[in-house]
């Protein structure tokens, strides 16, 4: 398994002190181009009293750090003082020439790492350089930056290929991807064979992607993840704002199941299944804009994604990909929970319902509302649209500016499934904003962050009964979960 390493950059050793104290990671990095010059006579003392693993790094400018690019001499003298403190590595970058340094080292039993960063690409030369750097080093790290999914693809094959080994076996290479492309080199990286992955404390980071001590140990269990745990994963773009993963990495532990739940940002969904077969990915779920490109992979799908013509679950069965749409029952279920519908009889049939929206979100709530026997309008600022999605599904559409001015007659239940409202740029909008409600209305907003949009505050004000998107989130996820581990996710 991979060990998770704590960058810590505060400029006093007190602050990286405290931050270690509050992490309990027993591997860390001290980032002595981050102190102010008063604390440098304080770095040895500092290793001596850490009981778990150090690694001393000083990094200069031009490769991400704070150390003036035209200061080497006073570079290598400060490394030197501070080895004295018995670190169990020190970070010295490949081209980086200092006998003085290779001797100090091997003299305190400290591993030498050979490290390179490039901030702009995946260099073509990348394992060879890599195999080049072994010559001069106990262990060899690339952080580079992967600018889609060949490059994720390039890094994982140079990892899972990477056999050079120590005596306790345990692998040489330090490799992981930054930026958003790179998060799942770091969660994965004992599939990636690198020796450990990097983190930063919270509100820190030290390069792209980093990601925090607390959700690389407690939520995506790096430090636990091995060969034989199962992946699954999330594919987007963007998609690190999902909060899937909370979903389904805390199911996954709540029933004691060794597997990991990964977020990949995909701008090509054929090279995402190359990598997906590559990991033996059990399942992922989908997430815009990649719901409909994933159809033409599968070799069987249900008959949401069939009436949706779109899917959110994927399940790898018998050799092949299968889909499933649980965004339908994510959907419903929330809805046919609420107390105002439960008390009838028959449900939602019958009930007057504007949809607002005919996105992709929209398509499996107009057709979830419709197989309930919905009376639904749609309503959406492109009219074409609208109409479109109404006569493909046998509802009707109504005029989004009659509606907002009241000129309509009232419904009983009002779906807001449009990106206004949501975090980022549409969060102060909403699209009723003019709309007055009888106060009997049930009025669900399907987006999750915020977790209270305007268009929902509005409507809790005149009364209505409100339903935000978090629980439609948890119970397609909870649908998934049950598909891809064939256990229920716990309460
Ligand atoms: P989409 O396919 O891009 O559709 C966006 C819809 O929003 C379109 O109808 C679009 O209208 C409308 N829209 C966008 N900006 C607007 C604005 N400024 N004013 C009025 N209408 C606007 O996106 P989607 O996949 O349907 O997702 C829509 C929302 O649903 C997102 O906020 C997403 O987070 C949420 N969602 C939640 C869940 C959940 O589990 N809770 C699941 C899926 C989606 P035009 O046709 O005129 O462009």
């Amino acid at each position: 398994m991979a060990r998770i390493c704590l960058s810590l950059l505060a400029n006093t050793l007190s602050e990286n002190q405290r931050i270690l104290s509050e992490s309990s990671c027993s591997f860390a990095e001290l980032r002595i181009d981050y102190l102010e010059p008063s604390e440098w006579s304080g770095i040895p003392q500092f290793a001596k009293d850490f009981s778990g693993d150090l690694i001393l790094t000083c990094r200069k400018v031009c490769d991400g750090g704070l150390w003036p690019d035209d200061q080497d001499a006073k570079r290598e003298e400060l490394l030197l003082s501070a080895l004295q403190g018995g670190f169990s590595f020190v970070d010295l970058e490949e081209n980086f020439e200092s006998s003085k340094l290779v001797a100090a080292a091997k003299s305190q039993n400290t591993k030498i790492i050979r490290s390179f960063h490039d901030f702009q690409t995946v260099p073509a030369d990348l394992e060879s350089r890599l195999r080049a750097m072994k010559q001069k080093g106990d262990l060899v790290k690339a952080a580079v930056m992967p600018q889609g999914m060949a490059d994720v693809i390039t890094l994982f094959e140079i990892g899972m290929n990477w056999t050079d080994r120590n005596a306790a076996d345990e692998s040489s290479l330090i490799l992981l991807g930054m930026g958003d492309y790179g998060v799942p080199t770091r969660i994965l990286a004992e599939r990636m064979n690198s020796y450990l992955t990097f983190c930063s404390a919270k509100g820190k980071s030290a390069a792209p992607g980093h990601m925090n001590y607390q959700t690389l140990h407690e939520l995506y269990r790096v430090d636990q993840i091995e060969k034989d745990w199962d992946i699954f994963a999330i594919i987007g773009n963007p998609v690190l704002h999902t909060r899937s993963p909370e979903i389904h990495n805390k199911g996954l532990q709540n029933i004691g199941r060794k597997g990991v739940y990964v977020p990949f940002t995909v701008d090509d969904v054929p090279l995402y299944f190359d990598l997906a077969r590559k990991l033996s990915i059990q399942g992922f779920s989908v997430t815009v804009p990649h719901k409909e490109a994933v159809i033409e992979h599968l070799v069987k799908v249900d008959d949401g994604v069939k009436a949706v013509g779109a899917c959110n679950t994927v399940l790898y069965r018998d050799g092949a990909w299968e889909g499933v749409n649980t965004d339908i029952i994510g959907f419903l279920r929330p809805l046919e929970n609420l107390g105002e519908i439960k008390k009838h009889p028959q449900g939602l049939k019958g009930f007057r319902t504007a949809v607002l929206g005919a996105g992709g979100a929209a398509r499996s709530a107009v057709y979830a509302l419709v197989s309930k026997k919905c009376d639904v309008t749609i309503f959406n600022r492109t009219l074409e649209k609208a109409e479109s999605l109404a006569s493909e599904m046998g509802c009707q559409v109504g005029s989004l500016k009659a509606l907002r001015k009241g000129n309509e007659k009232p419904f009983d239940i009002i779906v807001q499934t449009t990106s206004a409202g949501m975090e980022g740029p549409y969060e102060k909008m909403n699209p009723l904003d003019t709309y007055s409600y009888e106060g009997s209305e049930v009025v669900y907003d399907i987006i999750y962050i915020p977790e209270e949009t305007l268009f929902m505050k509005d409507a809790l004000q005149a009364g209505c009964s409100v339903l935000g998107g978090w629980p439609m989130l948890v119970e397609q996820g909870r649908a998934q979960f049950l598909l891809f581990t064939g256990e229920e996710l716990p309460a």
